[in-house]
């Protein structure tokens, strides 16, 4: 069946971390979420889990890096759903292990662009057709870091702090893009969340993570768009 009158979520890299509590969110605001994952098992699981709760959870393939494996996503959505109101592009990899960019590997630097920068662009564009059809207006979030601004800049991940500057920029691209057909685009810094990526030590709990993304997505105003927010404020 279609979901036709349910609002409707994309989020990339959702089996974990950030982007399934997103998920979860989301769900309880009485979205139907599709749980975007490279991982069928991992995947499945999230959204299994998600439906055992109660909510509308539907599990869908998809590596950002592959652009088949996006258009196949596209066509996996196509079939539950006619139009999409929420895309988060949550999915990202910090592979940097300490080196400055005095050493930096430039493969390293290719593999991050392609999962933070190109991913995100790829999804966009596959999705934006959907995302017109929102009734709503569409609204785009893509999960960036304190670490790519320019103002605060940390030697510490160049590949990572560097990805996620661009990916600001693709925010500021897009929103100028999609200005006049009222489709919102804003990046988010979650802050340093407890997830496999921000460790253990890191001092915010998902829920806390997904404060901003989940606000922006729903009750955040639709013309605040091309913005970089932490915590509901704008940076940068
Ligand atoms: P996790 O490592 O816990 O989760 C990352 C998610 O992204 C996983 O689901 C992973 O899938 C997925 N992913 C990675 N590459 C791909 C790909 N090519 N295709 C599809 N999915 C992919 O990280 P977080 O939850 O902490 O991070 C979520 C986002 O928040 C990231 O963009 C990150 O940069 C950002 N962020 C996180 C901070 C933190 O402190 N945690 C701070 C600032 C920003 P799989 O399980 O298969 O690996």
């Amino acid at each position: 069946m279609k979901t036709e009158n349910q609002r409707t979520a994309l989020i990339t890299g959702a089996n974990k971390g950030i982007g399934k509590e997103v998920a979860r969110q989301l769900a309880q605001r009485g979205f139907a979420v599709f749980i975007g994952a490279r991982d069928l098992a991992k995947g499945r699981e999230t959204s299994e889990e998600l439906c055992r709760a109660g909510y509308e959870a539907t599990f869908i393939q998809l590596d950002v890096t592959d652009p088949v494996s996006i258009r196949n996503a596209c066509g996996t959505f196509s079939q539950k759903a006619d139009h999409l109101d929420v895309l988060v592009n949550n999915a990202g990899i910090l592979e940097d292990h300490g080196e400055t960019i005095v050493k930096l590997n430039p493969e390293l630097l290719d593999r991050t662009f392609k999962s933070n920068v190109s991913g995100p662009i790829m999804v966009i564009q596959d999705f934006l057709s959907y995302l017109e059809k929102s009734p709503t207006g569409g609204r785009i979030i893509n999960v960036s870091s304190g670490a790519g601004a320019l103002t605060d800049m940390d030697t510490y991940a160049p590949a990572y702090s560097i990805s996620k500057t661009a990916l600001n920029a693709v925010t500021k691209q897009f929103a100028g893009a999609l200005r006049n057909q009222k489709i919102a685009v804003n990046c988010v810094d979650p802050g340093w969340v407890r997830t496999d990526m921000g460790g253990t030590s890191a001092s915010r709990p998902v829920e806390k993570g997904a404060e901003t993304i989940v606000w922006l997505a729903t009750d955040a105003p639709q013309h605040e768009t091309g913005k970089f927010w932490h915590d509901k404020r704008e940076i940068d």
